[in-house]
C-alpha cells in the first residue's frame, strides 16, 4: 500500500505544534512513548465484544490478559473495588453511568455548565439534558467556591435520582462526604466525574471520592496521562436500589448493571489497543516519578496562579488546589475569545471559558483556561512557570501588535526547545 503521505505529513505538522508550542489547555496532556506505541498497536484489528473471559468473539485470549491488567492496575491506582475500562472517552462512561441508573425523565442535579461544569452532567444540548431532566447549582458569587447550601437546597426541593458532581473549569477540591449526606436524605445516588483532577486524587493530593460516591467516572487523558478514553469505577460494590432481578432470581449488583450498560447499553467492542494503552499508563502511574509528576503540577498550578495574581489577573476564587485555574479577563478589557486567538499566535494554546455568571456567550466568553500538566510532562517547573505567565501577560496587554507577538513567539520556542518532547 502507498503510504499516505497527505496525512503523515500534517501528522508531523501537528507533531511540530506540539514540539514548539506551549500547550496550556487544561485537559491536554503528552503521553510518553510506550503509551502511544500500545495505541498504535495491532490490537487495534481485535474485536473482543464482552469482558475478559466472557466474549462473543473467538481469539480474545491475549486482549483477555491484557484488559485484565489494566482493570488490576486500575483497582490498585484508584483503590477501587471493581472497574470498566472499556468506555471510548469521559462522555461515554457518563452515558453508560446514566443508562445504569436512571430513566428517562429522571431527575439529575450538576455543576452549571457555565460555572465549570461539563456537557453531560445535564446541558441542554448533550443528551443528559435531553433525556433526563437537569436541575443545577453553581459556585458562589463572592467566593467562587461551589455553593453546597444551594446544592443541598436544590437537591432536597426536587429530589434528583442522581447527583452529579465533578467539572471541567474548578480549582478547586470537592467535599464528597457532604454531597453524600445531602443524596442519602433523599435517596440519591452521587456520580463523581474526576476526568480532570483524575492523576492528583489517584496519588493523594486531593480528596478521595471513593469512600463517598457510589460511582466514580473519569477520562484517562487528562492528568492522568494515558490514551484519550473512559473509565467508571466504585469504591464498594452494591445492590441496585431499584431490585432489578435476573430470571433466576438473583439480585443484580450496580457493577452487573454498569457493565451492561457499557456493553452492550452504549458501546459495541472496546477499543483493545487504548485499553493496553491505559493499561501502560496505570502502570505508569504508580510509579515514584509519576509522583514527582502530579506533585509537580500542584506545585506549578500554584505557581502560575501567584504570578498571574501578582500581574492583577482576577483568578475565579482566587487560586488552585489541582492542575488548572480560571481567569476572568473582564478586569483586562479583553474577550476570552480574542485572548485565545492572540495566544494561539505566539504559540500559547489555551481555550476561552465561560466564567460564573459570565455576561458573555459561550463563543465570546470572558475568561480563559489554563492548566499546567501537559507542560509540567515537558519537565517544567515553577521558574518556567513564571516565565510563562510574563509571556501571556505580554500577549494579553498588546494582543494586536505584531512585533510583540513575534517577540513571544521567539521566547515560547526557545522555551520549548528546552524542554524537548518526542524528538
Ligand atoms: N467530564 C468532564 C468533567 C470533562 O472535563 C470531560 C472532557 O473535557 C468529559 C467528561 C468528556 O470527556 P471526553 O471528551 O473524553 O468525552
Amino acid at each position: 500500500m502507498k503510504r499516505d503521505k497527505l496525512i503523515f505529513d500534517l501528522l508531523a505538522d501537528e507533531q511540530d505544534r506540539q514540539e514548539e508550542g506551549l500547550e496550556l489547555i487544561a485537559s491536554e496532556n503528552f503521553v510518553s512513548k510506550q503509551v502511544m506505541e500500545a495505541a498504535g498497536s495491532v490490537a487495534t484489528n481485535k474485536y473482543a465484544e464482552g469482558l475478559p473471559g466472557k466474549r462473543y468473539y473467538g481469539g480474545c485470549q491475549i486482549v483477555d490478559e491484557i484488559e485484565t491488567i489494566a482493570i488490576d492496575r486500575a483497582k490498585q491506582l484508584f483503590n477501587a473495588a471493581w472497574v470498566n475500562v472499556q468506555p471510548h472517552s469521559g462522555a461515554q462512561a457518563n452515558a453508560a453511568v446514566m443508562l445504569a441508573c436512571l430513566q428517562p425523565g429522571d431527575k439529575i442535579l450538576g455543576f452549571d455548565l457555565s460555572h465549570g461544569g461539563h456537557l453531560t452532567h445535564g446541558s441542554p444540548v448533550n443528551y443528559s439534558g435531553k433525556i433526563y431532566k437537569p436541575f443545577f447549582y453553581g459556585v458562589k458569587k463572592e467566593t467562587g467556591y461551589i455553593d453546597y447550601d444551594q446544592l443541598k437546597e436544590v437537591a432536597l426541593k426536587e429530589k434528583p435520582k442522581m447527583i452529579i458532581c465533578g467539572a471541567s473549569a474548578y480549582s478547586r477540591d470537592w467535599d464528597y462526604a457532604f454531597i453524600r449526606s445531602v443524596a442519602d436524605e433523599i435517596g440519591a445516588l452521587v456520580l463523581a466525574d474526576i476526568s480532570h483532577p483524575a492523576g492528583l486524587i489517584a496519588r493523594g493530593l486531593l480528596t478521595d471520592p471513593l469512600p463517598h460516591c457510589h460511582i466514580v467516572t473519569t477520562t484517562t487523558h487528562k492528568t492522568l496521562r494515558g490514551p484519550r478514553g473512559g473509565m467508571i469505577m466504585m469504591g464498594k460494590d452494591f445492590e441496585n436500589p431499584w431490585g432489578l432481578k435476573t430470571p433466576k432470581g438473583e439480585v443484580r449488583m450496580m457493577s452487573n448493571l454498569l457493565d451492561m450498560a457499557v456493553f452492550p447499553g452504549t458501546q459495541g467492542g472496546p477499543l483493545e489497543h487504548i485499553i493496553a494503552a491505559k493499561a501502560v499508563a496505570y502502570g505508569e502511574a504508580l510509579s515514584d516519578s509519576y509522583m514527582k509528576y502530579v506533585l509537580q503540577v500542584k506545585q506549578n498550578a500554584q505557581a502560575m496562579a501567584k504570578a498571574l495574581v501578582a500581574k492583577g489577573y482576577d483568578i475565579i476564587s482566587g487560586g488552585t488546589d489541582n492542575h488548572l485555574m480560571l481567569i476572568d479577563l473582564r478586569n483586562k478589557g479583553i474577550t476570552g475569545k480574542a485572548a485565545e486567538q492572540a495566544l494561539v499566535n505566539a504559540d500559547i494554546t489555551v481555550n476561552k471559558n465561560m466564567v460564573p455568571f459570565d455576561d458573555k456567550s459561550p463563543f465570546v466568553t470572558s475568561g480563559i483556561r489554563v492548566g499546567t500538566a501537559a507542560v509540567t510532562s515537558r519537565g517544567m517547573k515553577e521558574k518556567q512557570m513564571e516565565e510563562i505567565v510574563d509571556l501571556i501577560d505580554q500577549v494579553i496587554t498588546n494582543p494586536e501588535s505584531e512585533q510583540s507577538l513575534k517577540k513571544v513567539r521567539k521566547h515560547v520556542h526557545a522555551l520549548t526547545e528546552k524542554f524537548p518532547l518526542y524528538k
